[in-house]
């Protein structure tokens, strides 16, 4: 005698019950005809998709247990949220270290990545686009390095009243009243109008229409933010920190660490921008690696920008590596702290 296992005796009688039942309204309603074997094909292929399950259900028993362990273990550790200007302690050496460490790591991934993804044309592409353009990049900038050679600035007389190299950081928060006598100046981009401080709109249009002549696309992101704008993003750090059930004071100490407390901010001074590209939104060290994260690093000086939160600087700057922030300081000032690898605040200690 045949003998069938307990599921499939199930199977053929949920089945059986399913043909019954459209036999039975076929019977009772005319128009139930019209939409039967549709209804008929989808009934088959849950049956079909039913018996999958039972068949694999050892496979299907692993996937959900692994599947929840790695949901369950996700949420033991702290959620971290993208945000600008990540304030640092200012750290020991064996810290120093280990950001070193991580930063080697990541540009690992980043190196995995591309590795990964070389199979497909378009990524290819956009790589050999990328080098091209990076290498015209590059023979422009040697040219003008060649044009601009006899000024490297060193008997530039650097005066601590200049405006331009005024120091905003968490020692040093913004003097009282500044804000109010910033004359704004505006730049049109293709996100709508941005307000930056006036003396100096000439060189950043200056700085976006070189890299667009090779063929960089850099896109502005909020040159000036006012105290209030500020304090609305710190306050919604500390909302998000208290609604994961720290308390206040808790989710103070950690917002501080997360994003520029009001006052201390240099995006408060009109000086100050963040740039990103048109296929790269994401302000992280991943646009170091982008065509507009290259360009701005080897040519920014020349417009009177710097990176203003390099890479190892960290326990001087107090902030995160930012390849994207950029703080406006003047050509003269520009080319002595790229040149010389330094920070605003090394070149306020050294020149000023
Ligand atoms: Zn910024």
């Amino acid at each position: 005698m045949l003998k069938l296992r307990k599921t499939e005796i199930m199977e053929i009688t949920a089945k059986e019950r399913f043909q019954k039942k459209l036999n039975e309204l076929q019977n009772s309603n005319h128009y139930f005809r019209i939409i039967r074997k549709p209804v008929y094909a989808i009934g088959m292929m849950w049956f079909r998709f039913e018996e999958g399950i039972v068949r694999n259900k050892k496979r299907f028993s692993i996937a959900i247990v692994t599947l929840m362990t790695a949901t369950i273990y996700s949420s033991f550790s702290f959620p971290i949220f993208a945000s600008e200007d990540e304030i640092v302690e200012c750290k020991t050496n064996e810290m120093r270290q280990q950001t070193v460490n991580s930063q080697i790591i990541n540009s690992e991934v980043y190196a995995d990545m591309i590795t990964i993804q070389d199979d497909s044309d378009d990524f290819l592409n956009t790589i050999n686009k990328i080098q091209e353009v990076a290498d015209i990049s590059t023979e422009k900038a040697e040219e003008d390095k060649k044009n601009h050679e006899e000024q490297d600035y060193s008997d530039y007389q650097f005066s601590p009243e200049d405006w331009r190299y005024i120091l905003v950081n968490k020692q040093h928060s913004i003097p009282e009243g500044y804000e109010e006598n910033i004359k704004f100046g505006q730049i049109v981009t293709g996100r709508g109008v941005m307000l930056f401080d006036e003396r100096v709109v000439d060189d950043l249009t200056a700085m976006i229409e070189a890299a667009g002549e090779d063929g960089v696309v850099l896109e502005i992101q909020s040159p000036y933010r006012d105290f209030t704008y500020q304090r609305w993003l710190f306050n919604r750090k500390i909302s998000i920190y208290m609604s994961q059930g720290l308390s206040y004071i808790e989710a103070y100490q950690l917002s501080s660490q997360a994003v520029t407390i009001p006052n201390a901010s240099e995006h408060q001074i009109g000086l100050s921008l963040d740039i990103l590209t048109d296929n790269y939104f994401n302000l992280n060290e991943g646009f170091a690696y982008t065509v507009a994260g290259r360009w701005l690093a080897a040519n920014s000086y020349r417009y009177g920008f710097i990176l203003r939160y390099p890479k190892g600087k960290e326990d001087i700057t107090c902030i995160e590596y930012e390849p994207w922030h950029f703080r406006y300081v003047g050509v003269e000032a520009a080319t002595v702290i790229m040149k010389n690898g330094i920070t605003l605040e090394e070149f306020w200690e050294e020149y000023l």
